[in-house]
């Protein structure tokens, strides 16, 4: 379940900082996320921190690829 941005953001930035596992960086044209860093917010907050924080409704989108444990276990290697 890692995040994706999609075209509808407009590049303000918002998320970027405020990403606990610093996977939010510019893209050549929207603002992209490293999906092998991304925990949606698993073990860190209890919502995604970065889709509070978007001004654009369904701009970041979860692809639905991961589980929680496993996103819990990606976190734990993060922040090992
Ligand atoms: Fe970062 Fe959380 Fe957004 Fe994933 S859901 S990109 S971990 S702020
Ligand atoms: Fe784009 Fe939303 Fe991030 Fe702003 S908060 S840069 S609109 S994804």
């Amino acid at each position: 379940m890692a995040m994706t941005i999609n075209e509808e953001c407009i590049n303000c930035g918002n998320c970027e900082p405020e990403c606990p596992n610093k996977a939010i960086s510019q893209g050549s044209s929207v603002y992209v996320i490293d999906a092998t860093k991304c925990t949606e917010c698993v073990g860190a907050f209890d919502s995604p921190k970065c889709v509070e924080l978007c001004p654009v409704d369904g701009c970041i989108v979860s692809d639905g690829a991961e589980t929680k444990d496993q996103l819990q276990a990606k976190y734990a290697v993060l922040h090992a």
